[in-house]
């Protein structure tokens, strides 16, 4: 049977292409978000923190595959928010996952859950959870994907985590607006470290490949030709990556 999938968080950035690329691939897709953008493809609008919506959107939806990207942008929220939806939302996406036998759940993390602002190259999925986090955002990242985690195997419920670093391309709202601020307030004569610095940023298409790729591998029922369930990837862009 082909899945049903709802993507959590789909009126955002990452999740308009994860939705988009499913739905011309001809699959049966609907969004939840607590903002409507697009009216293309089914739109259920609710706040994933409400577990009582979120348990009726699957069910009526008879969803098979839960993709949740939803987050408060990382640098917009009260720390209280990012506990609310990153930790509680979560929960109640994989409670209600859980009991009504959803078989697969994609949750988008950060690769900031590694990260205590010294320097880290080549380092891969064996790298732990930095014990300083930069902000309270990762400190929920960190619960969320345990959350996951965990419930992995639960129910017959098979669940993956990725870990994007910047992600940019069309459609964004956070990265170009940011970039215009500092250079509109005249913030530009500025040198961070020796000018040698690397950073990770990923193509939001690739992203969303990967969450697409991540959700096909998580075959329903849980089998050992399925070994993407209850791990985590790290994301980036290989060599060549294109809009
Ligand atoms: P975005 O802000 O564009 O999209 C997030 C979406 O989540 C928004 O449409 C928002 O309305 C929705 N949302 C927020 N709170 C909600 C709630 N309580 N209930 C339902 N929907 C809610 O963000 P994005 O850049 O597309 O990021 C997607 C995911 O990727 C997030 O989990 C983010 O933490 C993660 N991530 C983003 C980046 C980046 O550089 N943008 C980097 C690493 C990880």
């Amino acid at each position: 049977m082909p899945d049903v999938y709802l993507v959590v968080g789909g009126s955002g950035l990452l999740g308009r292409y994860i939705a988009k690329q499913l739905h011309d691939r001809g699959d049966n897709v609907s969004v939840l978000d607590i903002v409507q953008r697009y009216d293309d493809i089914p739109f259920h609008q609710g706040d994933i923190c409400d577990e009582q919506l979120v348990f009726s959107v699957l069910r009526k939806c008879g969803v098979t595959c839960v993709i949740h990207c939803a987050s408060p942008q990382a640098k917009s929220a009260a720390p209280a928010l990012f506990w609310k939806v990153n930790v509680d939302g979560t929960k109640a996406l994989i409670t209600a996952s859980v009991q009504l036998g959803v078989g697969k759940f994609v949750y988008t993390s950060s690769s900031g859950v590694v990260f205590d602002g010294s320097d880290l190259q080549n380092v891969d999925e064996s790298h732990p959870y930095t014990r300083k986090t930069l902000d309270v955002y990762m400190d929920t990242k960190i619960q969320a994907e345990r959350i996951v985690l965990e419930a992995n195997g639960n129910n017959g419920l098979a669940t993956v985590v990725l870990r994007p670093s910047r992600i940019f391309g069309p459609g964004d709202r956070q990265i170009i607006a940011g970039l215009y601020s500092t250079y509109m307030t005249g913030r530009t004569h500025i040198q961070i470290g020796n000018n040698k610095n690397l950073t990770d940023w990923t193509a939001v298409v690739n992203v969303a490949d990967a969450h697409i790729l991540a959700a096909d591998r998580l075959n329903a029922p849980i089998s050992p030709d399925a070994p993407v369930h209850g791990q985590v990837f790290f994301i980036t862009n290989d060599d060549a990556w294109y809009f």
